[in-house]
């Protein structure tokens, strides 16, 4: 058996990604595939690719194939053919008894159990997945999925085949969605809520994930990038394995937009509008609803009064300087007297901060027309506004002073007039201001906190450990940090009292906090 050798069962998307790569690595690869014409077409791609690579050379080393006893000889068959069970089922069966062991089998399906593909195969200890994201030659990640059969020799070799190609390989157990596609659930999962709940607009949401967030692509881009039909096959095949895992469970606002036609971008029409514009920033389309629209970019101004104050509170690091940066006077404390160059007062403290003690003595004491903009990642916006004798100067806010754009809450009683200040003073900081109404952990905080609640979770059912998590979100879903180590950085405890926030506000058992993550939040370590 020739090491070099490998098979590639069908030639799609993912199939003839895997084949270019692999060319490109220095194998030959014995591309087999049901359709002729497909065939043909994969190797045209494959041959534009591999020009693109510089490997040009390297589409000597193809054979096409169309009868499946031409890949015998292959030490390693990678299946790549439609996601339906039964057909990979007897693939692995025939591939299996063509080429015998040590020869290695593996599958890229990405929803369906590894187990059940290798109870089909003569040897399941030889049977692994290996799960490349799309586009293959640009994705610097590829999971080894471990079925309870898999042996340690079978795992060895698909790391070592990852490594040769040039990518990360990470380790995962055969559980559904793996690691990526099961921990970035909620970043799509969360964001439908937050639309459903007509709390934001897919722009807004958008927005402030990727401005205030730091994510690259905000999820309704995003769904619309891969077509909202997969990402809803793929919530629903993972809700299904669970047996009904509330987290897992898709939204119907998914549903709804298949069943219209309205797939993303493949079919012109997503969440976006697309009809041949250039897709990206503000173009990207027209999707709206009801709910409060996203804000134009900024329009840094120099403020004219030139004070804000800004109470206690760790929810606000960076917001002081911010302010100073931009020219503002910062005061910590109340004035004795009325100061007319006050812009607005900020309390930057959590729930467990008392800020609604502070928040209470401002409304109190300061003039009337005067902005108070209050945290509100853990606390809703309308239970602090309830607090006050002047409720419809109350700003809710949520922000990482670093990003380009803030988060603002607009509560139903909002003042037109404090709704313009605080838009101007957000303006003159040079950060967007992003409008939502009031929803529990408004966007942000909502995704990162469920996206490390579900990164916890997996840990604690030993699905990979940690660091595994973390690089596989990074390099398989190119979100900017891993999840655990993002709760690290902002405090498992803060990650903690916004899951329970959300679980207290909804009362479903889909927002409960992870053993593992509230472990942490105990001991300050994961
Ligand atoms: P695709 O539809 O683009 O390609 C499937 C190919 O399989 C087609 O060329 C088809 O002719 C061929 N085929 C059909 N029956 C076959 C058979 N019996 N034997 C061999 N080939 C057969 O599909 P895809 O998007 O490349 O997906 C392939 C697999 O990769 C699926 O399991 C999917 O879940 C998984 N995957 C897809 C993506 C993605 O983004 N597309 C990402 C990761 C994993």
């Amino acid at each position: 058996m020739n090491l070099d050798q490998i098979a590639v069962l069908g030639c799609g998307t993912m199939g003839a990604g895997i084949a270019q790569v692999a060319l490109a690595a220095g194998y030959a690869v014995t591309l087999y595939d049901v359709s002729a014409p497909a065939l043909g077409r994969a190797r045209e791609r494959i041959a534009a690719g591999l020009s693109k690579q510089g490997h040009a050379s390297a589409l000597e080393r193809l054979e096409l194939a169309s009868a499946l006893e031409q890949i015998s000889g292959a030490a390693l068959v990678i299946e790549a053919a439609p996601e339906q069970i039964d057909l990979k089922r007897e693939l692995f069966a025939t591939a299996g008894a063509i080429c015998p062991a040590p020869a290695v089998l593996a599958s890229n399906t990405s929803s369906l159990p590894i187990a059940a593909l290798a109870a089909a195969a003569p040897d399941p200890q030889r049977v692994a997945g290996l799960h490349f994201f799309n586009p293959v030659h640009r994705m610097a990640l590829v999971e080894v999925v471990r079925a309870p059969a898999t042996d340690e020799a079978t795992v060895a070799v698909l790391m070592a085949f990852v490594g040769r190609l040039g990518k990360t390989a990470v380790l995962a157990r055969d559980t559904p969605g793996f690691v990526v596609n099961r921990v970035a659930r909620p970043y799509y999962g969360e964001a439908l809520r937050v639309l459903g709940e007509g709390a934001a607009t897919p722009e807004a949401i958008d927005a402030a994930l990727e401005q205030a967030g730091g994510f690259p692509l905000g999820p309704f881009a995003l769904m619309d990038l891969i077509g909202i039909d997969v990402n809803l096959a793929v919530t629903r095949s993972i809700y299904e394995q669970s047996f009904g895992e509330p987290r897992f469970r898709p939204h119907p606002i998914q549903q709804q937009m298949v069943l219209a036609g309205n797939l993303g971008r493949k079919s012109g029409r997503g969440f976006y509008a697309y009809g041949g514009q250039v897709v990206g920033g503000g173009d990207r389309g027209s999707a709206k609803n009801n709910a409060v629209a996203v804000a134009p970019p900024p329009n840094p101004q120099p403020p004219t009064p030139s004070s804000v104050l800004i109470s206690s509170g760790s929810w606000a690091p960076g917001l002081a300087e911010l302010c100073a940066g931009a020219g503002l006077a910062v005061a910590e404390e109340l004035p004795y007297t009325a100061d007319p160059s006050l812009r607005g007062a900020f309390v930057a403290a959590g729930r467990a901060e008392s800020a609604a003690d502070q928040l209470m003595i401002l409304d109190r004491q300061l003039p009337a027309d005067t902005p108070i903009f209050a945290q509100c990642a853990d606390t809703c916006a309308c239970d602090l506004a309830a607090l006050l004798l002047h409720p419809e100067r109350l700003i809710g806010f949520d922000g990482l002073f670093t990003q380009a754009a803030i988060t603002l809450v607009a509560t139903p009683v909002l003042s037109g007039a404090a709704r313009e200040q605080a838009d101007a003073l957000v303006r003159g900081l040079g950060r967007a201001p992003i409008w939502v109404a009031d929803a529990p952990a408004l966007i942000v905080p909502r995704v990162v906190a469920m996206l490390a609640n579900e990164a916890a979770f997996a840990l604690g059912e030993g699905v990979a450990d940690a660091g595994t998590i973390d690089t596989a979100l990074r390099l398989g879903a190119n979100h900017p940090a891993g999840p655990l180590a993002r709760a690290a950085e902002l405090g498992y405890d803060k990650i903690v009292t916004l899951l329970d926030h959300l679980h207290a506000e909804y009362g479903e058992e889909r927002y409960r906090v992870a053993p593992a993550l509230r472990r942490a939040a105990r001991v300050g370590r994961m």
